[in-house]
């Protein structure tokens, strides 16, 4: 007896505010945002609408995880230095250098 599986992705997002002053020429960015967006999948047996509800909800659950991660990484960060986090837009909109 054959039986196949199912692979669902979801996906979650999450826009984060954030600001920092050029250590080039000063200026402070003012607000900027930056969305993160992270995919969960999960894969099994979907012969019953039920139990891709249930995948649904495990990929669902895996993708925010890895948001939840990411969100927590940039919190600690923001609260460490007022240097923008790794993953954010660290080119001056003024003046466009690199922060380092
Ligand atoms: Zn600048």
């Amino acid at each position: 007896m054959a039986h196949y599986e199912t692979t669902i992705k979801a996906t979650a997002k999450h826009t984060i505010y954030y600001r920092y002053r050029c250590e080039f020429c000063g200026r402070d960015t003012g607000w900027l945002s930056y969305t993160i967006t992270e995919t969960g999948a999960a894969t099994g047996r979907s012969s019953s609408l039920n139990s891709k509800a249930n995948l649904t909800k495990a990929a669902e659950k895996a993708a925010l995880k890895k948001l939840n991660i990411i969100l927590s990484v940039a919190k600690q960060s923001a609260a460490k230095s007022r240097k923008p986090a790794l993953f954010l837009e660290k080119n001056c909109p003024a003046c466009g250098k690199l922060q380092s």
